[in-house]
């Protein structure tokens, strides 16, 4: 049995909520659940540490969460807000005195090496860039995993996100499906077993390039994870409000939170 733990290091969309500038009961809201950073992840497994995204809000994160290394990233997309914090990779580099290797689609890598292309180079003696290397991943699409994390397989899968694809990661039981608008049947079907399923939940209202709340509730129920976290989610959608009215084994997630999973290997 190895053991897999998440952080939800953001549950936010884009714009974070607070939103800059507004006055709405969310915005104002005391409760800490409804402070969301940008949408991130942190898995635990033995001794090492892998990151889904890492956006505007990545180095406070890691301050906020004492993240202690970093073995690698798993980007879903490269859209500012889970890909922008990337410099502060930097630190961890120099703190390991090594590359951190990043993962992702094609698109995605290709999009990432063309912006922040000095993140490729080699290391300097001081350390001031992030020095990453780039591992382009297919999909799991015949079942396969394609990484080991640490003795736990890793499943991609992608979907679509408006008219860009997200990447989809299953590790051993636990999902994070963030930033895509459709789910087709063969990733429903991979994704059964799932002890935790995070998945996109952005507003009310239908919106082209990511799950409305009754598009979110509609997967979670045919997904059928133990627990369901909702996450990239507006300042339109109240936590405690959420949480009343989602489904059974479902709630609103919030920064901060963690959960952990055995992986059994077959
Ligand atoms: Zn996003
Ligand atoms: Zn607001
Ligand atoms: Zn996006």
């Amino acid at each position: 049995m190895t053991a897999v733990s998440l952080t939800v290091l953001g549950c936010g969309s884009s714009s974070g909520t607070p939103v800059v500038g507004c006055d709405c009961a969310v915005c104002l809201s005391p409760l800490p659940e409804n402070t969301r950073s940008r949408c991130s992840a942190y898995i635990r497994i033995g001794g090492s540490g892998w990151v889904i995204d890492t956006g505007t809000d990545f180095r406070y994160q890691a301050l906020r969460e004492q993240l202690p290394r970093v073995d690698g990233v798993l980007y879903t997309h490269p859209h500012a807000d889970h890909l922008n914090g990337i410099d502060d990779l930097r630190a961890f580099c120099y703190r390991q005195q090594g590359a951190i290797a990043v993962y992702g689609s094609e698109f995605t890598l290709n999009n990432i090496e063309t912006r922040f292309d000095y993140a490729f180079w080699p290391p300097t003696h001081y350390w001031n860039r992030p020095v990453l290397t780039a591992h382009r991943l297919p999909e799991s699409r015949n079942g396969s995993p394609v990484l080991d994390l640490g003795g736990v397989p890793l499943w991609h899968y992608q979907a679509p996100h408006g008219r860009w694809h997200s990447s989809i990661y299953r590790i051993g039981n636990i999902a994070w499906i963030t930033d895509v608008n459709h789910l087709d049947d063969a990733i429903v079907a991979a994704l059964a077993g799932l002890d935790y399923l995070f998945l996109d939940c952005l507003t009310e209202a239908e919106y082209p390039s990511h799950l409305s709340v009754a598009q979110a509730f509609d997967y979670a129920r045919r997904i059928g994870a133990r627990q369901t976290y909702f996450i990239h989610m507006t300042h339109f959608l109240e936590y405690t409000d959420l949480n009343r009215r989602s489904p059974p084994a479902c709630a609103a997630a919030y920064d901060g939170l963690r959960v952990c999973s055995e992986w059994q290997a077959a």
